[in-house]
């Protein structure tokens, strides 16, 4: 094969990754690979979020550190080119949790940081010149269903006690909501301001030529190894660097004793073709709010700025021995049951084309506690297991790490997620079996709900046992 055909061959394998990916007006040829042993300050392996923007707050705070991207595919390929595009304001971890060990002032400090990079992502792209594509419109949780209204309609009352304010989260009545957008059968929503969308491949690609220009190299298509101390070891030699940082995320497991650090757990997502002025003005959706809905199984959607509609959920399965593979992103039938959710509440939408779907890897720790952390003894950082809510959290811990590896104290590197380090994952056959029995449990709470309008109490006790 030639290099032209080669060539060929991966740009059409990363554009399929995802919908972002294939529109992105821009080669996605690979920049060359490592070519043999090199020194560096500071070696970070993945280009996704959580590495670019590591390099960038590195670059931004010492201009002299000499900083290496390691990536095995091409900068984007992971989450972070593939995602909702929800700039998400959650933490994963609850608020109590977060307060039983660090005390309230933190568990809030925590919730307010994240609610202050929504705003910071936005303002970073706009000083760096990324066309990211960013609305900050909000999230809106709807009820979908009677079963769904209690919950929902908690919400404002949970946060109105950790000191969000009445302005920041509300209820909104059917009315409300329906002046925002239409969506069949919903019963109200709650509301919070904190929280945008963008196109996520245009960020992670426009960043990544962004530190380029700060002076980090970016070596493509070069896979690590293994971690060690010192040392970032590829098949080309070793990235020698006094601080090696993993932003690996959902892929983690792959690499020498991490199997189970993190679950790589696929969210799977669809996008329809550009829906007509007619649909619009029928449905509104005007201020690009982010949407879920009360149901167990997660979906989440985002009205895109050629306006499609992007829209995923959970409901794919875990891979034994938490193997991480493309061929994993494709399944039919979850695929098809996004779809059908589409349609259902959009019922304008039913004749839409369904123009893409893809999926991805996505890192859940243990205790569902996200995480960014420097060991300066040992030479290593790390910032990763955000669940489903990372667009954001990579941001702040590429921010953390930039002052942690810095030696810069801030109000960044007090946070309560920093050097917290989540219990393993039980070993096969346990780690199988409960995920499985979990995901199962959700979807047949979701049906049993939308049967009988009623909430399932199954789904809420088995959350707590396996938070998935
Ligand atoms: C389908 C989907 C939808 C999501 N939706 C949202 C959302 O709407 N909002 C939100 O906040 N979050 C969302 N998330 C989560 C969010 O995208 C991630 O948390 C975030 O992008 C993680 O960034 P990262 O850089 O840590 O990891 P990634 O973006 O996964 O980057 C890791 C990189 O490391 C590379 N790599 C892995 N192993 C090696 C190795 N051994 N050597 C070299 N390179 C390696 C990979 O190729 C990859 O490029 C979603 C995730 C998925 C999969």
């Amino acid at each position: 094969m030639s290099s032209a055909d080669q060539n060929a061959g991966s740009e059409a394998r990363y554009r399929r990754r995802s919908m972002w990916l294939d529109l992105i007006d821009e080669p996605l040829e690979p920049r060359a690979a490592l070519p043999g042993p090199l020194d560096v300050d500071v070696a970070i392996v993945g280009g996704g979020f959580t590495g670019l923007w590591t390099a960038y707050y590195l670059a931004k705070a010492d201009p002299g550190l000499r900083i290496a991207v390691l990536e095995k595919d091409i900068v984007g390929f992971g989450a972070s080119g593939r995602n909702g595009g929800w700039v998400s304001p959650f933490f994963p971890a609850s608020l109590e949790t977060i307060e039983k060990h660090h005390g309230r002032a933190q568990a809030i400090a925590m919730q307010r940081a994240m609610f202050d990079t929504v705003d910071e992502i936005g303002a970073v792209c706009a000083a760096e010149g990324i066309d990211a594509r960013y609305n900050k419109g909000g999230v809106l949780n709807l009820a979908t269903g009677t079963e769904q209204v209690e919950r929902v309609r908690e919400e404002p009352a949970y946060y109105h006690g950790w000191g969000v304010s009445e302005d920041e989260i509300m209820w909104l009545g059917v009315e409300a909501v329906r002046r925002r957008i239409k969506v069949a059968g919903c019963l109200g929503a709650t509301y919070l301001e904190h929280c945008a969308c963008l196109d996520p491949a245009r960020v992670v690609r426009g960043l990544a030529h962004v530190v380029e220009k700060l002076g980090v190299a970016i070596y493509e298509q070069t896979p690590v190894l293994s971690i060690e101390q010192g040392s970032a070891v590829t098949a080309a030699g070793d990235v020698r660097a006094e601080v090696v940082v993993r932003g690996t995320e959902g892929f983690t497991p792959e690499l020498p004793g991490a199997r189970r650090d993190v679950i790589p757990t696929y969210s799977l997502m669809l996008a329809t073709e550009p829906l007509p002025a007619s649909f619009w003005s029928e449905v509104g959706w005007n201020d690009y709010e982010t949407f879920t809905d009360g149901r167990h199984l997660y979906i989440y959607a985002m009205r895109t700025e050629d306006d499609r509609i992007a829209l995923g959920g959970r409901g794919a399965p875990y891979h034994f021995n938490s193997k991480v593979r493309d061929e994993y992103e494709q399944v039919p039938a979850v695929h098809a049951t996004l779809e059908a959710v589409l349609k259902n509440l959009f019922p304008a939408a039913r004749d839409a084309q369904i123009t893409h779907t893809w999926g991805g890897s996505l890192g859940i720790p243990r205790d569902w506690f996200p995480s960014v952390g420097y060991d300066e003894a040992r030479g290593y950082a790390w910032g990763g297991g955000y669940v489903g809510d990372g667009v954001a959290a990579s941001h702040m811990a590429g921010r953390t790490l930039g002052d942690l590896i810095t030696g810069r104290e801030s109000a960044m590197t007090s946070l309560p997620w920093v050097n917290h380090r989540s219990p393993k994952w039980e070993p096969e056959p346990l780690r199988w079996i409960g995920v499985r029995t979990s995901l199962a449990v959700l979807a047949s709470a979701d049906k049993k709900e939308k049967k009988t309008g009623k909430p399932a109490l199954r789904a809420k006790l088995m959350k707590k046992v396996l938070p998935l």
